[in-house]
């Protein structure tokens, strides 16, 4: 079976990109038998960018929620918070101390904050930049590497950080021997990078989400905020570069989407096309939705479940730790 494993950080509220680019493959793929999908809620990659106790601890309840609500296969999955897995911690540290400051230097979550000081003037070009920014490369090596995950489905602005793994996975294996199996990233060229209410990507971090399970009214307001170029109805319109365009697309058939891309060619209106998107992504996902409201009543469950996994998942990481604790020569002196 292929070892599988995604995280989504619980620094806010799940958005359709997370839905689209993480979630809805990794539901499909939990019901796959020849699979071992690994899927947690990163509250330690959380802190890298969020310093609001209430908003991580909340963000955990809605992402479980919403793993759930959509149908995740529990008894295949294995579906934990990184933090009830103490082992990736203390596997980060092993990792860190076989990784090159060098290679870290490389990585582009960090080169991006200092290419934007030095673009600003600023005196200090690391300022902003914590410990946690500059080597979480490596705390995402340990996600992985605790569990020998094989495939690592991810956006193309990951595959830098898959390969980062594979380095550091080498290194510890050539110092100490055998241990880790080298993860590959798995690239679905036809996944769609869902762009937010400002054009920018969808994140959390840049607050331009429409989350996935807002209710029907709020969804359908958020819709009308997309940004639009100005063209008249009846204008002919483009449909690449269109926010409008490219979501429709994550959530319609082929045969739609070919529909919708001649009423762009006939100018349709922009608060038509607004409605048709609204449909699309409701009818998708009110079922889910029913069932989301409902568990979000049920704190207690979801922790159930979350603990569940967390038994799953440390009867693998915990044995696997003490042989790499052996590994490196920390162990009881007889
Ligand atoms: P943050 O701002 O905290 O990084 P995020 O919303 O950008 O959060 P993550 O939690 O880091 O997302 O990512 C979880 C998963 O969702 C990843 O697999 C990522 O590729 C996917 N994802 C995030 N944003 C989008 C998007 N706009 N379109 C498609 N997939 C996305």
């Amino acid at each position: 079976k292929s070892t599988i494993l995604t995280g989504i950080t619980t620094t806010g509220t799940p958005h359709l990109g997370n839905y689209v680019g993480a979630i809805r493959p990794a539901i499909k793929a939990s019901k796959d038998a020849n699979a071992s999908p690994f899927y947690f809620l990163a509250d330690y990659h959380a802190l890298i960018k969020c310093s609001e106790p209430e908003k991580v601890r909340h963000s955990s309840l809605e992402i479980a929620a919403t793993w759930l609500a959509l149908g995740l296969d529990t008894k295949n999955a294995t579906f934990y918070r990184q933090s009830d897995v103490p082992e990736i911690m203390e596997l980060t540290w092993m990792l860190s101390c076989v990784t090159a400051k060098g290679l870290m230097n490389r990585a582009h979550a960090y080169k991006g904050v200092v290419a934007e000081n030095e673009a600003t003037e600023n005196t200090d070009p690391d300022k902003g930049i914590t410990m946690g920014l500059f080597s979480y490369p490596i705390l995402m090596a340990a996600d992985i590497l605790i569990f020998n995950a094989h495939k690592v489905p991810v956006g193309k602005d990951q595959i830098q950080h898959i390969e980062m793994a594979r380095d550091i996975a080498s290194r510890f294996n050539h110092i100490y021997g055998e241990h880790f199996v080298l993860p590959e990233a798995i690239i679905d060229d036809n996944a769609s990078i869902l762009s937010g209410l400002d054009g920018r990507k969808m994140s959390k971090s840049y607050n331009n989400t429409i989350p996935l399970f807002v209710p029907e009214k709020k969804l359908k307001k958020l819709i009308n905020k997309i940004k639009t170029n100005s063209l008249e109805p009846g204008v002919a319109k483009d449909p690449t570069d269109c926010t409008l365009f490219s979501t429709y697309q994550a959530f319609a058939s082929e045969q739609e989407v070919t529909d919708i891309r001649q009423q762009y060619a006939e100018g349709i209106a922009w608060g038509e096309m607004k409605k048709i998107l609204f449909e699309k992504i409701n009818s998708e996902i009110t079922p889910a939705r029913e069932r989301y409201e409902a568990l979000m009543q049920e704190p207690a469950h979801i922790e159930q479940q979350l603990q569940e996994g967390a038994v799953k998942a440390r009867a693998i990481s915990a044995p696997f730790l003490l042989e790499l604790r052996k590994a490196v020569g920390i162990q009881k002196i007889v």
